[in-house]
């Protein structure tokens, strides 16, 4: 294999941690995070009775200065094995607001440099498959799916307008989309009914993800931005052909921008708003639980309890390399929340 680093890796699960940093409105704050330091965050707990501290430890802890290219030359060795043939499921976890899309897209102004994980993903594919042409034929294609109140649907959906993927059936976005999950082990397409984008540039990637971000927002109002409540999912479906010996190789890549996890109050939403919150918590906790049990090396994993852990079954557990990425905000009025997802994490860390 060319990228032994890799190898310690396997079946494994890690767990990485990111601080945002303050927004400009808010830099007055005084962070609640005290101290980081390799793989140890500390984080201020004041209370009535004086100032505590809460230690976790992860496998990385990235501070609010660290950059998206530094983020992703850490998970590169993970992303690249997905070439070698192994499964990987990376997934952003925090409450709305932590930085989860940062990391894995980018902020609204993306440029070259702010880009997030999923772009600079496929790029390195492309690279490395390039500088492999000789050995290797990699054929790449994209889906991209959402899961909403325990609904999946296909987000790349196109109107008649774009014919740049005229393979695609066009299906009206907002009529019924919604999509079953099969554990095909076979075509290694789980969802084998989301369209499935060949995609061989950069460039490519960049049109797919906007028509993705442009379709997820439908059925969004600008008061109710759903994105914030549902899960997006980005699968990467790689095939290699040994061009020496024919074999061929198949790897699958999860890129999970999780709903918010923060917790809502029972007594403050009611109808829609209360059913997705049920559904959110039902789901991370689910995820949560699947997670843990596949750390303590159990022999049953609990994946069909909801559509998010069957969708990331193929890459749960088994040979497939799982990074749980969680996010926090340094705000002292997050408090809560960054203890509550940073115990989330450590309960597999
Ligand atoms: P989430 O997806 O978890 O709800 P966002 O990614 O939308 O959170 O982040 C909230 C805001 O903070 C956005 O304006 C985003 O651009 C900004 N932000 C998040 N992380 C960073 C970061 N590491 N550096 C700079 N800005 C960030
Ligand atoms: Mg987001």
């Amino acid at each position: 294999k060319l990228y032994n680093q890799v190898q310690d890796l396997k079946g494994s699960i890690r767990v990485y941690c990111r601080v945002r940093p303050f927004l400009s409105e808010r830099s007055s704050y005084v962070s609640t995070v005290e101290h980081i330091e390799d793989g140890n965050i500390t984080i201020s707990t004041p209370s009535k009775y004086g100032k505590g501290c809460k230690s976790f430890t992860f496998n990385k802890v990235f501070g609010q200065s660290v950059t998206q290219a530094e983020v992703f030359s850490d998970m590169q060795p993970l992303i690249r094995s997905v070439l070698d043939g192994y499964n990987v499921c990376i997934f952003a976890y925090g409450q709305t607001g932590s930085g989860k899309t940062y990391t894995m897209v980018g902020p609204k102004d993306l440029t070259e440099k702010n880009q997030g994980v999923n772009y600079r993903a496929l790029g390195d594919l492309f690279v490395l498959a390039e500088k492999r042409k000789d050995n290797f034929r990699y054929d790449v294609a994209v889906q991209m799916i959402e899961i909403y109140n325990e609904q999946v649907r296909d987000l790349l959906v196109i109107d008649g307008s774009n014919k740049r993927y005229p393979s695609v059936h066009l299906i009206l976005f907002l009529t019924s989309n919604t999509l079953e999950i099969h554990n095909s082990s076979q075509t290694g397409l789980n969802v084998p009914d989301a369209s499935l984008m060949p995609v061989s540039s950069t460039s490519d990637v960049i049109d797919l993800m906007n028509l993705g971000q442009r379709n997820r927002a439908v059925g969004a109002t600008a008061l109710n931005d759903r994105s914030s409540r549902s899960h997006s999912c980005l699968t990467v479906h790689v095939q290699g052909k040994d061009l020496t010996s024919g074999t061929i190789l198949r790897g699958c890549m999860h890129l999970v921008d999780l709903a918010g996890s923060e917790r809502v109050n029972k007594s403050e939403v009611t109808g829609g708003r209360l059913k997705e919150a049920q559904h959110i918590n039902k789901s991370l906790s689910a995820l949560g639980d699947v997670i843990a049990s596949l750390a303590q090396k159990n022999t049953h994993v609990p994946y069909r309890n909801s559509k998010l852990t069957q969708l990331l079954q193929d890459s749960l557990g088994g040979q497939a390399k799982t990074l749980m990425f969680v996010h926090i905000s340094p705000e002292p009025d997050a408090l809560a929340e960054t203890i509550s997802t940073l115990k989330f994490a450590e309960r597999v860390a």
